[in-house]
């Protein structure tokens, strides 16, 4: 299930992140602003709970979030995402996942995955290029297998091979997109997108 972010400063903000004459510095910024955008979009059907207070002029019920949530960046290039997730939601658990294809089969392979408990909250796996789906299904898979039943992908900008990629392999599992992309090169970049990400934020 694809949900595209429709927020105007989404389209602005994206627009300055694809500009290849965007510093790292600004890079970062721009990152952090479409991510924050993104974590709202992701999160706008969370469960909340009553709770008592009392404002100063009388008591009243409010209400606060019920479910914990997880974020887990898919390393390297998903930390330019986790700060806004960090620095937005009370409470929140990080887990941490690297994958890297296997050059010959071109499967994506675990090398690290650290992750919290996973059963009754709501996991967000981010990873800002969402190009083949290989390593979005891979680590959503990873995911599954430990514990999460509420899970949802937070990807900056896609390719419609990798939305359908991890459309087919987890068809249950909401996608929260910036933007939708023509193709993949034969690099298997996205185009038009915004060249390497990891790469850009980095400085590498
Ligand atoms: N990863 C990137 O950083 N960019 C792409 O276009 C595809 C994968």
């Amino acid at each position: 299930m694809l949900h595209l972010l429709s927020h105007p400063l989404g389209a602005h903000v994206l627009t300055h992140l694809r500009d290849k004459t965007t510093k790292p510095a600004l890079f970062r910024t721009l990152s952090y602003q479409i991510s924050l955008l993104l974590a709202l979009e992701a999160t706008r059907d969370l469960a909340t709970e009553p709770k008592e207070i009392e404002t100063p002029l009388e008591p009243m019920t409010g209400r606060v979030l019920s479910k914990h949530l997880v974020v887990v960046p898919i390393l390297r290039a998903g930390l330019g995402m986790l700060q806004p997730f960090h620095d937005t939601f009370p409470d929140v658990s990080v887990g941490y996942v690297g994958l890297e294809r296997d050059h010959t089969t071109a499967v994506a392979r675990s090398y690290y995955c650290k992750l919290p408990p996973l059963a009754g909250t709501r996991v967000l796996v981010v990873d800002p290029m969402l190009a083949t789906g290989g390593s979005a299904a891979q680590a959503l898979t990873l995911v599954k297998q430990n514990g999460a039943t509420e899970v949802c992908l937070v990807c900056i900008v896609g390719s419609p091979e990798g939305v359908a990629t991890v459309e087919k392999a987890h068809p249950e599992v909401p996608i929260i997109l910036g933007a939708l992309d023509r193709a993949l090169n034969s690099r298997r970049y996205i185009l038009p997108g915004l060249g390497d990400f990891g790469d850009r934020l980095y400085g590498t």
